[in-house]
């Protein structure tokens, strides 16, 4: 068991880091800084990974999302391949293709892809047919394979991280949902709905769909975040065996199917409907349209859905990651906008986030640290950042340029751990 704090009421622990938010995105970077930091991982709901990060497909395919996105997750499949001994009970990575469908209609779409897309191979009609043998003939023109792909073992990816923040001496704090979050002192104080106090110079949003609430709570301006719910049903296709088949897309991706526990498939329509954060649950119009679409595709007759869930996908207004200081609020670091990539981009996101943090350069990554600096939102941001020094904002050369020094505000305060 991970260490609780419901019986601290009232009691204010001091830590170098606190971390709101202990889904995917929140482990992740919490486990890295407890390297080197007194870490402190602060969770609303009974169990970590309740929300998004419990709702997702599970894969990992590079050509997706944006080149912020397609750099950590090309620099995630190493970890994902061969985690640390001990880090999980088994492999994390199962490997899985993804086919993409284009009609006729889709072929532009499809040669762009093709064009810009990394790993890809060309399919024939005829070959997609010997590949998903419930194609029904005449719908796909021709389509493309990514064949280094896999399907990720979540839970045990999500508890292996917060397996390390505990064994680096972190703590996690279920059921303390951040109330009120002030800077006094050079500190943040935050204050949980279990009437802890937990202090720390920096504060890591990692809220998800709640990234811009957070921020709110703690006096910083949203940068407007948009959570956006995607559906997921599963159902039986007997007689067809779809344990082997890659995941199928379409690749204007209106809808998508991913063979699940051997003999079931999940059906998704790809929705991106823009809500307000909550526990978002299905509507059975999703459910209906993922449904209607794979059957346009494929010839699975569709008795009954087993299950149905939903979860909220969050995107900043460009669509990039969103990880660096806030342009005003003093020692606030964001980590938000993962959108439909946090699980497959998780390991190196979490690494570059405790370097940002750290001051440490992240090498490579440095190249996105101009496109994902949530400064960009802010028309009245100087640049300087607010992490505490001029190097601390984070953006590119500063990071390089730090040397390694602690971009921690009120760092000479702040002890490392042991
Ligand atoms: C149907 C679907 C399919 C997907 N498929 C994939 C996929 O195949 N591959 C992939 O990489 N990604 C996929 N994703 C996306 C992925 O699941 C998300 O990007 C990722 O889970 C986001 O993680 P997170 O930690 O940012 O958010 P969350 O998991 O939502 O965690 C945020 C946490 O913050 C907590 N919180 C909020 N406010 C507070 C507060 N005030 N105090 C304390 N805690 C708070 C919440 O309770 C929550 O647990 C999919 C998503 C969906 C919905």
């Amino acid at each position: 068991m991970l260490c609780r704090m419901n019986d601290q009421s009232a009691e204010t622990r001091r830590f170098d880091v606190v971390v709101i938010g202990a889904g995917i995105a929140g482990a992740t970077a919490a486990a890295h800084l407890a390297a080197d930091h007194r870490v402190a991982l602060l969770e609303a709901e009974a169990a970590a990974g309740y929300h998004t990060t419990g709702r997702s497909a599970s894969m990992w395919f590079l050509n997706y999302g944006p080149a912020d996105v397609r750099a950590l997750t090309a620099r995630s499949r190493a970890f994902f391949e061969q985690p640390p001994p001990g880090f999980a009970p088994h492999g994390l990575a199962h490997r899985r293709g993804v086919a993409f469908l284009a009609r006729a209609d889709q072929l532009a779409e499809l040669g762009r892809m093709l064009q810009t897309g990394a790993g890809l191979a060309e399919l024939s009609a005829a070959e997609l047919a010997r590949m998903i043998p419930a194609l029904r003939p005449g719908y796909a023109a021709a389509g493309a394979i990514e064949r280094d792909a896999f399907d990720i073992d979540v839970a045990a990816l999500h508890q292996g991280f917060l397996a390390q923040l505990r064994a680096r001496a972190g703590v996690l704090a279920l059921r303390h949902r951040a109330g009120r979050i002030e800077r006094r002192g050079g500190l943040w104080q935050v204050a949980t709905s279990e009437g802890g106090v937990f202090q720390a110079p920096v504060v890591v949003n990692a809220a998800g769909a709640w990234g811009d609430e957070v921020a709110a709570l703690a006096g910083a301006a949203p940068i407007g975040l948009i959570p956006r719910r995607r559906t997921g049903a599963i159902i039986d296709p007997a007689p067809f065996a779809v344990q082997d088949w890659p995941l199928i897309d379409d690749v204007g991706h209106q809808w998508y199917v991913r063979p699940e526990a051997r003999t079931r498939l999940m059906v998704s329509p790809a929705d991106e409907t823009p809500m307000h954060a909550h526990d978002v649950q299905p509507d059975e119009l999703d459910v209906a349209l993922g449904i209607d679409r794979m059957q346009q595709a494929l010839a699975i007759e569709v008795r009954r859905v087993e299950r149905s869930w939903a979860g909220l996908r969050s995107f900043t207004p460009d669509g990039s990651l969103a990880f660096g200081w806030d342009a005003a609020a003093e020692g606030f670091f964001w980590c938000v906008g993962q959108g439909g990539y946090g699980i497959q981009t998780s390991p190196a996101a979490g690494q570059l986030v405790a370097d940002m943090i750290s001051g440490r350069d992240p090498g490579a990554l440095a190249a996105i640290l101009l496109r994902i600096d949530p400064r960009r939102f802010f028309s009245h941001s100087d640049g300087a950042g607010s992490g505490g020094s001029a190097a601390s904002g984070g953006a590119g050369a500063g990071v390089a340029a730090s040397g390694g020094a602690m971009f921690l505000p009120g760092a000479a305060a702040c002890s490392t751990a042991a």
